[in-house]
């Protein structure tokens, strides 16, 4: 939470304008305090000393070094000057040069000490000898010793106009508003205490400017701890809110019949269980707020659209709102003619519509006739946008919900009136971990699958393999079968970042090691989908190969989506963007590349891509990696096949919060409610655990938070009126 001072315009600063305000405005800093939340993305270890003869060629490494030879001037060609000179320490003596930054040819003088940061060259000489070289290291004065110096240096993320000195200039300066009194905490000191916590202040002038790795990982310990405890405070607030309301109409007129009838099949056990209990909810003037979770695949469409009929039999309408227009596409290709035999009227509506369709829509949905007006509407989160009014709204129904911020899915309620909800879910997160994500929702699992379904043969294999794969391949697309390649990165660069120091992934918390030495990752190289396609491309000519990832435009992901559902692209490589719930029955082989980076529910997910149709189907999991719990992890999926049971053996084995994280495709991290600064599902499971514990029972004893009114304030500003949290 940003106390008062940290409410104040960054333009308050003594050295901030308004050319600075805008380039800051960028990284999305207005406030003070956001400047204080401006995490840096790495450090640089300026701290580990190295000697010259200790250093390795092209790393970036610290030395301190005495300066040998004044330094020299050059031209070297128009507009281009060199400064030159040498610097030696005990173990050898390295060159130094710098471009066209003759100034700093008074700074270096005979003699004097300094800390140069930056990449070394090291090369043999013919004579054995190794001549070492530094160009534009950074350069730090060494007044007495050279721990005087901070060994940490932040690297932030820039944007034009800034440089890394001014932003950490700025830094520094914004930390001084933080409170006077140390003891001024957003977090109970009983919990702190319990959790090991250090203070508010401590934690953001620590994650800043760490004097030591362990401050650092105690000041990241708490700052995650925060986000994670103010994330399951806000949700487990928000959902006792939303289930106190009265009012809503009771859907009296229930009978589901007229749409079973029409069914080629009949429910599964679950499948009526749900709808009972769903039923159940709507009799009452209580709005329902269900939750109904059940395994890729199990038909939890037609739950949706029984309690849809629910609704309109009893004179209201009902929306339906999916996270993709493909989504949105597909209810309203599968729903629309089942009830248009019922005489119900069904529009769809996404950000594709024409306008002047819109507006009729729009028109019909506000009719007070229930004649003439729609009663079912199927869309995107257009279906919040200000144009749309409803007569008589009385059902909301959220799709794969995980992609909806609270704010959204609310947006769309307050259409109506105490409206029912209903929240499905594509994960089939275990009912314990689903009380707590999803508050006080009450909850409905579809644990039953519909009869007859094909089995996903599934593999492990290694880079070995890779010439087999191509031949499955270009068998299986000759007998006209598509297929999807999903890789876990967008862009080479995006896993080449080492350059900047220890990124701040790497800091470890709470530990009193430092991890960046203890380990060094040895993950095996990335498949970017860009590039992969690319070879795939040249390797099969005469096949149709084409991209989709989270970077590309909506609209261009629609269309890429729409023409692989469409038979016109064999292969579709992405990254798991590939959206949830999507249906390509003629797709019949997942590929996953580096598959030991996604958790196994999301590889479930992935896999139930797959085998929707009559072909026989396949999913092969390649992975390179060496280590033993990664295989043997993903042997599980070899022989799982129930949703709920990877789910619980994903928790077992990797604990809660990279459960959560994978089981949303697109990462809780990215999604509209939730965006952790620090914090990171996949990593800090046993930290989410202890936030996620000590919320519920601080609004055990505190329901109305009456008695922090500090974390009210703080949660209601996260979660209600800025749903960008
Ligand atoms: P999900 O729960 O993943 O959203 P869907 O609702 O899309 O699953 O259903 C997947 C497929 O299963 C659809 O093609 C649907 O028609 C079919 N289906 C649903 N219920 C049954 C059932 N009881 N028996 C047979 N097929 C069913
Ligand atoms: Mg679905």
């Amino acid at each position: 939470m940003k106390t008062g001072a940290e409410k104040m315009p960054v333009t308050e600063m003594k050295n901030v304008g308004k050319a600075r305000a805008e380039a800051l405005g960028r990284l999305g800093v207005t406030e003070i305090g956001d400047l204080i939340r401006l995490y840096p993305r790495a450090y640089e270890n300026r701290g580990d000393i190295k000697l010259l003869s200790e250093a390795e060629n092209g790393e970036k490494q610290a030395l301190c070094l005495v300066i040998a030879t004044q330094p020299k001037r050059a031209l070297i060609r128009r507009g281009m000057s060199l400064l030159k000179f040498r610097a030696y320490d005990e173990s050898g003596t390295a060159e130094i040069t710098y471009f066209n930054q003759d100034y700093l040819a008074d700074k270096f003088r005979l003699g004097d000490v300094y800390r140069f940061y930056g990449k070394v060259e090291r090369k043999r000489m013919p004579s054995g000898k190794d001549v070492f070289s530094l160009s534009s290291p950074i350069a730090e004065w060494v007044r007495s010793v050279p721990e005087e110096l901070p060994p940490l240096v932040p690297v932030y993320p820039l944007t034009s106009g800034l440089t890394q000195n001014l932003v950490t200039k700025l830094v520094s300066e914004a930390l001084l508003y933080l409170p006077k009194d140390p003891n001024s905490d957003t977090l109970p000191e009983e919990i702190r205490r319990k959790n090991e916590l250090p203070s508010r202040n401590f934690a953001l002038k620590n994650i800043h400017a760490p004097l030591c790795m362990r401050d650092l990982a105690a000041a990241k310990k708490r700052l995650i701890f925060e986000e994670f405890f103010l994330f399951s405070l806000g949700i487990s607030f928000s959902g006792k809110k939303l289930s106190r309301a009265k009012g809503a109409k009771r859907c009296l007129i229930n009978d589901i019949s007229p749409l079973t009838e029409l069914l080629p099949y009949s429910l599964t056990g679950a499948q009526s269980r749900a709808i009972a209990e769903i039923r159940r909810d709507m009799e009452k003037e209580e709005p329902m707020s269900r939750l109904l979770v059940g395994d890729v695949g199990c038909g939890k469409t037609v739950c949706a659209a029984a309690a849809m009929l629910m609704a309109v039999q009893s004179g209201m309408q009902a929306a339906l709102m999916a996270p993709t227009e493909i989504l949105a596409n597909q209810h309203y290709g599968d729903l629309e003619p089942l009830f248009s035999k019922l005489g119900i009227k069904v529009a769809l509506l996404t950000g594709s519509t024409a306008a002047a369709e819109k507006r009729k829509i729009y028109a019909a949905l506000s009719e007070s006739d229930p004649e003439k007006r729609i009663d079912i509407v199927i869309g995107t989160h257009a279906l919040i946008s200000e144009g749309v009014v409803f007569s008589e709204l009385g059902l909301v129904v959220t799709d794969e919900q995980h992609r909806f911020g609270v704010k959204q899915r609310s947006a769309l309620g307050d259409k109506g009136k105490n409206v029912h909800m209903l929240v499905m879910s594509a994960t089939p997160i275990p009912r314990s971990l689903a009380m707590t994500l999803y508050g006080d929702l009450d909850l409905s699992v579809i644990d039953e699958m519909p009869p007859g379904r094909q089995r996903v043969d599934t593999f492990v294999v290694n880079e070995s393999y890779r010439d087999r794969l191509c031949g499955f391949i270009e068998k299986l697309t000759g007998e006209g079968g598509q297929v999807y390649v999903v890789c876990p990165a967008v862009e080479e660069k995006e896993e080449e970042d080492e350059d900047v120091g220890i990124p701040m992934e790497d800091i470890g918390i709470g530990t009193l090691f430092d991890p960046y030495f203890d380990e060094k990752k040895s993950t095996p190289p990335l498949k970017s989908a860009v590039k992969y396609a690319e070879e795939l491309g040249l390797r099969f000519p005469d096949l149709k190969v084409a991209f989709v990832h989270g970077k590309m435009k909506a609209a261009e992901k629609d269309a890429v989506m729409r023409s692989f559902s469409a038979g016109e692209i064999d292969i579709l490589v992405s990254t798991t963007v590939i959206e949830v719930g999507v249906n390509v029955p003629n797709a019949c082989l997942m590929i996953v590349e580096n598959a030991e980076r996604f958790g196994l529910s999301q590889l479930h997910q992935l896999r139930g891509r797959v085998g929707r149709g009559k072909r026989k189907s396949y999913c092969v999991l390649v992975s390179d990696s060496e280590g033993e719990r990664a295989g043997a992890r993903l042997d599980t999926m070899k022989t799982m096949y129930d949703g709920f049971a990877i789910a619980e053996k994903d928790l077992a084995m990797r604990g809660p919060g990279d459960f959560i994280a994978s089981a949303s495709s697109s990462g809780i991290r990215q999604s509209g409610d939730l965006r952790f600064r620090l914090a990171d599902m996949c990593t800090d499971g046993e930290l989410f655990t202890a936030a996620m514990t000590d919320a519920r029972s601080l609004l055990g004893s505190d329901p109305t938070l009456e008695s922090h009114p500090e974390l009210l304030s703080e949660i209601t500003e996260l979660f209600d009126l800025d749903g960008s949290y």
